[in-house]
């Protein structure tokens, strides 16, 4: 077993010697050492205060308005692209001369700065927000624009992400998929006092083969500048690391990602029973045939080139799960026809076998660009497949867009809805995938329902893949984010595995592949269990590959069944 698969030795090797410790869930192996930068939550608006000096006021709410659009604007630089276009966008919000009138003219009126500014961005954000439609979308826009502001006029940090100019570990109180997958190269480690090991942000984390840890209570007290040690493996933070340890830190990370690198081959048990290895990927980046150096310590995915390495350097024979939902998470404009055709085109020229996920919005995960309504019960309401029921257009054009994309890369994409709970949405959306020409439909079992009805299913489709991180989700009705329900969403609960079997079994009967895209499928403990299980393929974040490579080889099938009917029992 690989030494990312072992627990690491409190108070051993590079922790040695640091002033104490903290400790959360490892969701995204790998170590690193860096000082600490917090994401700064939201300012607390103080009370009122009495203003002996309305022009001080002013000046302060104009320079307020101005540090944001610098510093916007600083961002865009640095960003480029699509991002870039963003940050200018806000940055001439933050300089549009109507709110700087109306924030003066209340310090006039005796208001101190911070509620001059508070009260002029909300009456902007309450004009837009009566405006409806796109303009509407824009109005959570404002509350960012509003608590940078105020937190410039009350002389506190800015809220966002950092960009200090050199490497250091992220610390923060949650962070969005969104701000995860914005993230510079110079982000060393993710560390949050929330978050669940199957949520969206941990997902992230592991795709860009960053070390992350969530659920660490206390970390946000730790200081900026703090040198902390983060092992993404075990959830274990060491406070106060030398620069030696630092260093070591750094050279033994280095060591044990060449070392993976060199693990090869398909997916097998130790007799020989084939399991496909397949990857997790959000965009044609996740499968560069490249292996930047980190900026130090260690932040890159494990990808090495070569046709001979597999997709992604990793050996893996293709692409479980795109996606695609990755592509478009800060967008405020749906994405052209184009523009997705051109997305995954790159992708199915990078990799023979794939299958695509067609969009999975909602919840922890919300598309701006749909203008969905908020919901009370975001989990449990219109997600994945089910906003076909509002908005039907979307997956006819990402239908069309795969179907385009496929003929341009002379590629044969296989095709699967995400959130199906019934065999009539099941045999709708291969219905309409099919009359575009998409030769292989499944369906993602994430949904208890849908699990219980798997023989039926595959009337109707062609391969079941099961998402375990929802599957457990919906199972143990414990929100998949929720820091304090890890255990419930532990996914070798009988109840799960049970529901597990159920599938693979149908696909047995029906002579159809099932798969597990879920979080579970990359754990090395898990994976000989899921096949023992009867799954045939696995996929996963590329970082996990070698790990459940090296676990399956080191056991029969007879072997992994038993461990699969020790679990159930
Ligand atoms: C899952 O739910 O297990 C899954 C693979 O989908 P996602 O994590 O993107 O919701
Ligand atoms: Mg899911």
């Amino acid at each position: 077993m690989p030494d990312i698969a072992a627990p690491a030795t409190p108070g051993g090797g590079p922790w040695e010697g640091g002033a104490g410790g903290l400790v959360g869930l490892g969701v995204s192996q790998g170590r690193a050492a860096g000082p600490v930068i917090r994401l700064a939550d939201p300012p607390e608006l103080p009370a009122p205060r009495t203003v002996t000096d309305p022009g001080a006021e002013a000046a302060t709410v104009a320079k307020a308005l101005e540090a944001v659009a610098a510093e916007l604007n600083r961002r865009a630089l640095a960003a480029g692209g699509e991002a870039a276009e963003i940050l200018e966008a806000l940055a001439m919000i933050a300089e549009d001369p109507v709110l700087l009138e109306e924030a003066e003219r209340l310090t006039a009126g005796g208001a101190d700065a911070a509620h001059a500014l508070d009260a002029a961005f909300s009456g902007h954000r309450e004009a837009l927000a009566q405006l409806g439609g796109y303009l509407a979308e824009r109005a959570a826009d404002l509350d960012d624009l509003k608590h940078r502001a105020v937190a410039s006029a009350l002389g506190l940090p800015m809220p966002g992400l950092p960009s200090p100019g050199h490497p250091y570990v992220l610390v923060a109180t949650d962070l969005s998929p969104a701000d995860t997958a914005g993230l510079g190269g110079d982000v060393l480690a993710l560390v949050t006092e929330r978050g669940g090991p199957t949520s969206h942000t941990a997902i992230l984390a592991r795709a860009r083969g960053l070390p992350a840890v969530v659920a660490c209570a206390g970390v946000t007290g730790l200081a900026d500048g703090t040198v902390i040690g983060v092992d993404g493996g075990t959830g274990e933070i060491a406070i106060g690391l030398s620069e030696r340890e630092t260093a070591e830190v750094a050279r033994t990370e280095a060591a044990r990602r060449a070392r993976l690198r060199t693990s090869r081959g398909p997916g097998r048990t130790a007799d020989g029973h084939a399991v496909k290895l397949l990857l997790n990927i959000g965009s044609a980046e996740d499968l560069a045939p490249h292996d930047p150096e980190p900026a130090s310590g260690g932040t890159s995915a494990e990808q090495t080139g070569g046709a001979e390495a597999g997709v992604g350097g990793t050996g893996a024979e293709g692409v479980g799960l795109f996606r695609t939902e990755f592509l478009f998470l800060d967008r405020r404009q749906p994405p052209s026809f184009e523009e997705q055709v051109t997305a995954y085109a790159e992708v199915f020229g990078r990799a023979e076998h794939v299958i695509v996920r067609t969009l999975d919005a909602g919840t922890d995960k919300p598309l701006p660009f749909l203008g969905l309504p908020q919901e009370q019960n975001p989990a449990l309401g219109v997600r994945g497949l089910r906003v076909d029921r509002l908005l039907p257009e979307v997956l006819d054009t990402q239908l069309d867009a795969i179907a385009e994309a496929a003929r341009r890369a002379g590629a044969e994409p296989w095709v699967m809805a995400p959130m199906v709970t019934t065999v009539g949405e099941a045999s709708d959306f291969a219905r309409r995938a099919r009359a575009k020409g998409i030769a292989h439909v499944g369906v993602m079992v994430e949904v208890p329902a849908a699990a219980l009805r798997a023989g039926r299913l595959l009337q109707e489709v062609d391969f079941l893949s099961i998402g375990t991180n929802d599957l457990a989700q919906y199972t143990f009705a414990a929100d998949r984010q929720h820091s304090a329900l890890a255990d419930l969403l532990d996914p070798r609960q009988p109840a799960l595995l049970e529901l597990i079997a159920l599938c693979a079994e149908a696909g047995r009967q029906a002579g159809k592949p099932v798969g597990v895209c879920g979080e579970a499928a990359g754990d090395p403990l898990l994976a000989p269990l899921l096949v023992g299980l009867g799954v045939t393929s696995l996929s996963m974040a590329a970082v996990c590959v070698p790990a459940v490579r090296e676990a399956l080889a080191g056991l029969t099938l007879d072997e992994c069944r038993e461990r699969a009917r020790a679990a159930l029992e």
